[in-house]
């Protein structure tokens, strides 16, 4: 395995934000340090059929986030870090067992991408003692492709967001310029290593998810991420989420200071499925 850790010693160059902190010291964009946060940690039962299966998905939270979406619905926990603790690698494999004892189908990392070298080591010792039920990464997507691409012997399943075609939008509502041309890379690469999504008793067991939250009033944007999908990802499953609520700063923001209406929902369902789009909707 290419060696993560290189990328944050001294001088952190983690995600595409590439801060070059010393994170031993202080933090980067991520709001972090070079140490494990979780906020917290359960079954979920909120994912997608696969995912949360009847038993629950071993959720992990983890706190800060290398995106600043003004909407963000775990603001507390991503942007403002109000309530988290620091753990070290082997108590982080102690939590991944933990759950796998109390029949998570699957653990279910939420917000990794600013801690995966850490994550990794805790997979690793986890798995010694017996970890083996499959993997989820949970992401942004804001994700470098080599981080990716390391990550073929540790992730299953990718739950990957697609959240705008627009580059304007990705730098208004979340700080990054250039969020479609990473997170498309990315999303190509999980498809290269994990391929179509595999089922076994109707639960994954490795492959991709690409979710899209439809924002309101930005129609267009959601139109052309289905667009690029269909045309860029072999047979997608794709997770369209209706359950948008503003939250932070979104009422900043007049365009999206409400819930997304039914007109703009139906229109999108309709899209899709003449795109031909196979999945899920998440509605609340
Ligand atoms: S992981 Fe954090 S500190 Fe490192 S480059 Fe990304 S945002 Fe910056």
């Amino acid at each position: 395995m290419f060696d993560i850790e290189k990328l944050v010693s001294r001088s952190c160059r983690l995600c595409p934000r590439n801060c070059k902190v010393d994170r031993n010291k202080r933090e980067g964009l991520c709001k972090t340090k070079n140490q494990i946060e979780i906020a917290s940690f359960n079954l979920h039962f909120g994912e997608e059929p696969p995912i949360s299966g009847t038993q629950g998905s071993g959720t992990v939270f983890f706190a800060g986030c290398n995106m600043a979406c003004v909407f963000c619905q775990n603001y507390p926990i991503s942007q403002l870090k109000s309530a988290y603790k620091v753990i070290d690698e082997y108590a982080l494999a102690d939590i991944f067992l933990d759950l796998q004892n109390r029949k998570a189908h699957n653990i279910n990392l939420v917000t990794p991408s600013h801690f995966v070298h850490l994550i990794c080591k805790a997979i690793d010792i986890a798995r010694q003692k017996g970890l083996n039920i499959p993997i989820c990464y949970n992401t942004s997507s804001y994700d470098k492709v080599e981080i990716i691409e390391s990550l073929k012997d540790y992730v299953d399943i990718y739950l990957a967001d697609l959240k705008y075609a627009d580059k304007s939008l990705a730098k208004r509502y979340s700080g990054v310029n250039d969020y479609f041309e990473v997170a498309t890379k990315a999303i190509l690469k999980m498809q290269e290593t994990k391929g179509h999504l595999t089922l076994q008793n109707n639960l994954a067991t490795k492959g991709l998810i690409i979710r899209h939250l439809i924002l309101p009033n930005n129609i267009d944007n959601s139109k052309r991420v289905l667009d690029w999908i269909v045309n860029y990802i072999e047979n997608p499953i794709i997770s369209l989420m209706r359950q948008y609520f503003p939250a932070y700063k979104a009422f900043d923001y007049p365009e999206i200071s409400k819930k997304l209406i039914t007109t703009q929902w139906n229109g999108i369902l309709e899209y899709a499925y003449k795109l031909g789009i196979d999945g899920f909707i998440q509605v609340a």
